[in-house]
């Protein structure tokens, strides 16, 4: 990549390099002074410097936040917050290809996913959920006792900080600051080190867009540093994590100070499941996106695919065929189908779970390395791999890889593969591929995971939950259930 293939619009926002912190309204670095580099994964190259903000910007932010919630923010009529939700939205959506660019070299997603799919599903969320505060109410309870009259409020919560991995910071921040601020709280956005870019030009939108000052920041830097400081801090009141569990049941210990409100998004392993009877001229292409797309570095990608016997050797040729001839490459190229893995150490742990792989006994089909040379140059890419004869225990059948390592297995019965599809710590999504309706009503009901996607995948929508059972964490975004985790219900009782 070379700075001058970016949008004239990009190259003026990276400009300001070092990039500040949004603290009250306004642009600070941090107060230690300290930066760190954010590097394209592309190319290895050095694009942009960000405040690394400390524990006192912490603090800060907090109190701002606070300051602007109190002043009248929770309070403000209802068309009014909807109509700087609906401004935000249109300069989200006038700023889409802006964002997609920052997105693409940040985190590595290619340029074509993130122009026609995160950047628009961004401005997309705010929009659906600007229609909101004047659509949250209580209700008049029929209560059991005479000469009473009692009615519910639905009230928000305070300060949110919402801390985001770098997989999909456009739609993860979205999907979750804009219900957060609907309901009238106050929200500090802490996104991925690795992944900050589009959201210091977010920051820059919400000012445009008129906020209050302190109703939405934005810090920058090290999660083990300001991640727990605001979990544990006693200003914040709700706390939502979006990352590895690992990170989640931290986060559980540091906030038990205050008993913040939690909602946790984790990790997953999701089965993806080919039904001999499937349509596999959808179901080969979809559970190929779903396992490699955005290589693999999906919450919900379709990790373990679960095909039935008598198709299995079709399925995997059909897959190892597409895995080979998918183009992979820098994020910014519009050919590019896979891009790279988002930094070394992401990298080298997708290298160590194949290594495990081997030496566990699966079979590598295809890929199983790094890819190196001129087309490639530093960037940190490796080439679709599939397995097979991988057993449920191994490694690569139980952890979650996070990259483009696909272990296909073959099952014979729909009690075996339910079974086998549940055997696992996670919950969060799974993909089911059949034309025999009671057979899907029958596994959407038997899969224990949030979302499960019949002859589809990887679908969302503001208006429908989407969140994990067991060790993939709690709490939802989207749908009504959203709105309810970012508000408190009170009664209140009128003696007649
Ligand atoms: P991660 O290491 O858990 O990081 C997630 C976020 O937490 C980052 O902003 C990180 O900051 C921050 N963080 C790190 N340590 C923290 C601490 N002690 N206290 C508070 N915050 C802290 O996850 P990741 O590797 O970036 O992302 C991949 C993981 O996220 C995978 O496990 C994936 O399944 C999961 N994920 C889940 C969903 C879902 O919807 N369930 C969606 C996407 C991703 P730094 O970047 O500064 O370290
Ligand atoms: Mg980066």
């Amino acid at each position: 990549m070379t700075m001058q293939s970016l949008s004239p619009a990009t190259q003026r926002f990276l400009a300001q390099s070092p990039l500040k912190l949004l603290i009250d309204g306004q642009w600070a670095p941090a107060a230690s002074g300290q930066t760190y580099k954010s590097i394209s994964p592309s190319d290895g190259t050095v694009i942009a410097e960000l405040a690394l903000a400390g524990t006192e910007d912490v603090d800060r932010a907090v109190a701002a936040a606070r300051r602007a919630f109190e002043a009248g923010w929770g309070a403000m009529l209802p068309a009014q917050r909807e109509a700087l939700l609906r401004r935000l939205a249109g300069l989200l959506a006038e700023h889409a290809d802006e964002l997609a660019e920052l997105e693409s070299i940040d985190n590595g997603k290619p340029i074509r996913t993130t122009r026609a799919i995160d950047s628009r599903v961004a401005s997309g969320l705010v929009y659906h959920f600007a229609g909101w505060p004047s659509k949250i109410h209580g209700v008049t309870p029929s209560v059991n006792v005479p000469n009473h009259f009692v009615y519910t409020r639905r009230e928000p919560l305070g300060v949110a900080a919402l801390i985001i991995p770098w997989n999909y910071p456009l739609i993860h921040s979205m999907q979750k600051v804009a219900p957060a601020l609907a309901c009238g709280n106050a929200v500090i956005l802490k996104p991925a080190q690795v992944a900050s870019l589009a959201m210091v030009r977010i920051g820059e939108l919400f000012v445009e867009a008129g906020f209050p000052p302190g109703v939405f920041s934005v810090l920058t830097g090290k999660g083990s540093v300001i991640g727990q400081a605001l979990a544990e801090h006693p200003g914040v009141s709700k706390l939502q994590v979006t990352g590895s569990t690992a990170v989640g049941r931290g986060v559980i210990k540091a906030s038990a100070g205050n008993l913040k409100r939690l909602a946790l998004e984790l990790g997953s392993k999701a089965p993806n499941i080919i039904f001999a009877d499937a349509d596999l001229s959808k179901a080969i292409p979809k559970s190929f996106h779903a396992g490699f797309g955005h290589s693999g570095q999906s919450c919900v990608a379709g990790a373990r695919l679960y095909v039935q016997s008598s198709i299995y050797e079709e399925v995997v040729a059909a897959m190892v065929d597409l895995a080979t001839r998918a183009r992979v490459g820098h994020a910014l190229d519009d050919a590019t189908e896979l891009g790279p893995i988002v930094d070394e150490t992401q990298m080298n742990t997708i290298l160590d779970y194949i290594k495990s792989g081997v030496e566990q006994g699966a079979t590598v089909r295809c890929g199983g390395h790094r890819l190196t040379g001129d087309a490639y140059g530093s960037g940190t890419y490796v080439a679709p791999t599939i397995f097979t004869g991988a057993r449920d225990d191994m490694v690569i059948s139980c952890e979650e890889i996070f990259g483009p390592v696909l272990p296909i297995y073959s099952f014979e019965t729909e009690e075996e593969v339910i079974a086998r599809a549940n055997n696992t710590e996670y919950g969060l999504a799974a993909g089911v591929w059949t034309r025999d309706v009671s057979r899907a009503h029958r596994l959407g009901a038997a899969i224990k995971a949030g979302v499960v996607w019949v002859n589809t995948y990887d679908m969302f929508d503001g208006t429908a939950p989407f969140g994990g059972f067991k060790g993939s964490g709690y709490g939802r975004d989207n749908g009504e259930e959203v709105i309810e985790a970012y508000t408190e219900v009170k009664s209140v009782w009128i003696g007649l």
